[in-house]
């Protein structure tokens, strides 16, 4: 069973992902309560806690006179004015909550091996969640239509990949192999890389990836055929839960002339694994 492909992936990714900061930022304050009640000493940290906590009080409170237009960004904010618009956590809120998130692991934020853990995890998350920020669907607009009437297969095989589940953000990782029919022109090669890394470097399903890849190629290429293939290991599989390592999970999607015709779905799966 596929997942069925999402009519608003971004959309609704983003809202996902902004509700799990809600949720983190709640549990933020909740703990944060709770070490002022259980007289723990303060820390360096609670610095930064505060003030998002102060800001997160106005957020909430009717605000006394309206902010101007375009407020100018306090040093210390370091708020970016995209966060603004969007509501989206500060770089200095991320780094409480992952900052939290060391403390609930059990360690201590605040020694010498973990004092810039929180910029660097921060820093970290816009590369391997950097596939928010960029349209797949822009990647594949320059179309080269002069392939002097070639119109049989395009496979693109072995496309490396690493993404994250949305259910444990723990890392799946393997090889996506796409292949197309052209009707209209070819795009170029490295152009299906970078669809499959736009993808992957969010919060994801396997399975829905599989689906965004092929939704993506046929609704821009509008190719005659399109088969999409994913492999997988999935740490959450093997680091927790069963713990079993080096099972493969594989994905596909056929469509057009992939779809019915298992002639074409057996070229396809012997040009994947026809490796010389
Ligand atoms: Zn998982």
């Amino acid at each position: 069973m596929y997942a069925k492909p999402d009519s608003h992936p971004m959309t609704t990714r983003i809202a996902r992902a902004e509700d799990a900061m809600d949720a983190a930022l709640k549990s933020l304050s909740y703990r944060l309560t709770e070490t002022e009640e259980s007289g723990m000493e303060p820390t360096r940290q609670n610095g930064a806690l505060n003030a998002m906590r102060n800001d997160n009080a106005r957020g909430q409170a009717p605000a006394p006179e309206p902010a101007p237009e375009i407020a100018p960004l306090p040093a210390s904010a370091q708020r970016v004015p995209d966060a603004i618009a969007t509501g989206r956590p500060s770089r200095e809120e991320a780094e409480a909550a992952v900052r939290t998130l060391l403390r609930w692991a059990g360690d201590d934020p605040n020694r010498e091996g973990l004092r810039d853990t929180p910029a660097r995890v921060v820093k970290a998350y816009g590369q391997i969640f950097g596939g928010y920020g960029q349209d797949a669907d822009a990647l594949l607009e320059r179309v080269f239509e002069e392939v002097e009437g070639y119109s049989d297969i395009v496979l693109v095989r072995d496309i490396p990949f690493y993404s994250h589940c949305e259910h444990h953000m723990v890392p799946f990782m393997g090889l996506a192999h796409i292949a197309y029919y052209p009707t209209k022109g070819v795009v170029g090669l490295s152009k299906l890389a970078r669809v499959v890394d736009t993808f992957a470097r969010r919060l994801q399903t396997q399975e829905t990836m599989t689906a965004q890849i092929a939704d993506v190629i046929e609704s821009i290429l509008k190719p005659r055929g399109i088969a999409v293939m994913v492999e997988a290991e999935h740490l959450c599989m093997a680091m927790r839960g069963v713990q079993k390592a080096g099972v493969s999970t594989i994905t596909t999607q056929f469509r057009g002339a992939f779809r019915n015709d298992a002639n074409e779905q057996v070229r396809f799966l012997t040009l994947v694994r026809n490796k010389s």
